[in-house]
């Protein structure tokens, strides 16, 4: 199988499941009891904390409470607003992931005022109609560090500015789970405004089910799950010591020099795209993108179809909306950036990891070729192409 979805989930490195295993078999017990420091089981939150907070340059390992992976770290900071204000102004952008954009509806239905901040054509956030939009009743801005459609990476820096000159006390939250173990993240270095940030390890060949959020020190958030009082009360329920064990290997292990090599990989794909299909549509090709996603259209093909013809030749790759649950809606993203219905629903998204390499890309255009004359959509393509 050639796998080009790793924006979708990535695979468990042979280290991650190793270091994993010792916390399923042997080390088995309950890392909040009195006896941990016994058993060993309060090893792994440790482990994770320190190799997170290296990853991403936060001040201390303190700033981490892990939860079950993004969304739930999503939901958790909307639920938070809605214990802490009864009322406010809660600001997301156009192309945020459901985990985001979802609360915020039930927000909106609460009665706080949710305004959603357009992007360009290119997916870039509208800077003017941010700085609009914030005001002294802006209690929280969440925007996305990188897209998981495009791979367009925001200007958090230059966002962040802006946000804490015209809304000093609004919380700012990104969801960074597209950005944390693919493109270096130096939280104090150049996110200093940004106060909370979710990720995921499974889509930086960590585990899946486990994750969590950046809290900047001096921030306080309410929790949304209650219990046992776990994550000193920010989070109740037993901490998954085997997702933690994996995550903190993860985390220690991404190299930022395969960042430029997953680029050039990329690059070189759409290059021969471009040349087998000369009418291919690249997506945000001219913006600061995540190294390793490339999103296109061949305008007349379905990407859902194409994706599914492709999977039954051995080819994973995604269409953006991968986590619309099999529904055959056109990515968000590209609609949000204006582009033509038609063209938004024939886009397919390749995500490519440090393991891709340039005959699986090649493999990967020939069978493109294949499943669009299996789907005779090449003649429709080409005509539209032609025309
Ligand atoms: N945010 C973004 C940008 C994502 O791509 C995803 C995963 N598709 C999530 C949040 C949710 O992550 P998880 O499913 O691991 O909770």
């Amino acid at each position: 199988m050639i796998y080009l979805d790793n924006n979708a989930t990535t695979q468990p490195s042979p280290r991650v499941v190793e270091a994993m295993l010792p916390y399923l078999n042997e080390c088995y017990f309950n890392p909040s009891s009195s006896t941990a420091a016994f058993t060993g089981a309060d090893a792994p939150r440790r482990a994770a904390a320190g190799a997170i907070a290296k990853l991403v340059n936060a001040e201390e390992p303190d700033c981490f409470s892990f939860t079950s992976g993004a969304t739930e770290s999503n939901n958790w900071i909307f639920s938070s607003i809605t214990k802490s204000f009864k009322t406010g102004t809660v600001l997301i952008s156009a192309v945020e992931h459901a985990s985001v954009s979802e609360p915020a509806i039930e927000l909106a239905r609460r009665g706080f005022k949710v305004i959603e901040i357009p992007v360009d054509q290119r997916g870039l956030l509208h800077l003017d109609a941010l700085h609009d939009a914030l005001g002294e009743e802006t209690v929280l801005v969440s925007i996305m560090a990188a897209n998981n459609e495009t791979g367009v990476l925001q200007p958090l820096p230059e966002i962040g500015s802006i946000i804490r000159k015209r809304s000093p006390a609004a919380l700012f939250h990104t969801d960074a789970t597209q950005a944390i173990g693919k493109v270096k993240v130096d939280l104090q270095g150049d996110w200093p405004d940004v106060d909370l940030a979710s990720f995921s390890a499974h889509k930086f060949h960590g585990p899946k089910g486990i994750g969590g959020l950046y809290i900047r020190p001096g921030i306080e958030l309410l929790p949304l799950l209650l219990g046992g009082g776990q994550e000193e009360g920010r989070r109740s329920g037993t901490l998954n010591t085997p997702g933690l064990a994996g995550l903190a290997v993860a985390a220690t292990d991404w190299n930022p020099v395969s960042t430029e090599s997953i680029a050039n990989l990329r690059d070189q794909l759409e290059l021969e795209l471009k040349t087998h299909f000369p009418g291919a549509q690249i997506h945000s090709a001219g913006v600061r993108r995540l190294p390793n996603t490339s999103c296109f259209s061949l305008t007349g093909a379905v990407g859902e179809e194409l994706a599914a013809t492709l999977a039954t030749q051995g080819i994973i790759v995604g269409t953006g909306s991968a986590c619309a649950s099999g529904a055959m809606r056109p990515p968000k993203t590209l609609l949000a950036m204006n582009v033509d219905y038609e063209v938004a629903r024939a886009a397919l998204r390749v995500s490519l990891s440090a393991a891709t390499n340039i005959e699986q890309v090649r493999e990967f255009l020939r069978q493109l070729a294949d499943a669009l004359s299996t789907q005779s959509m090449l003649k429709r393509v080409q005509a539209v192409h032609r025309s």
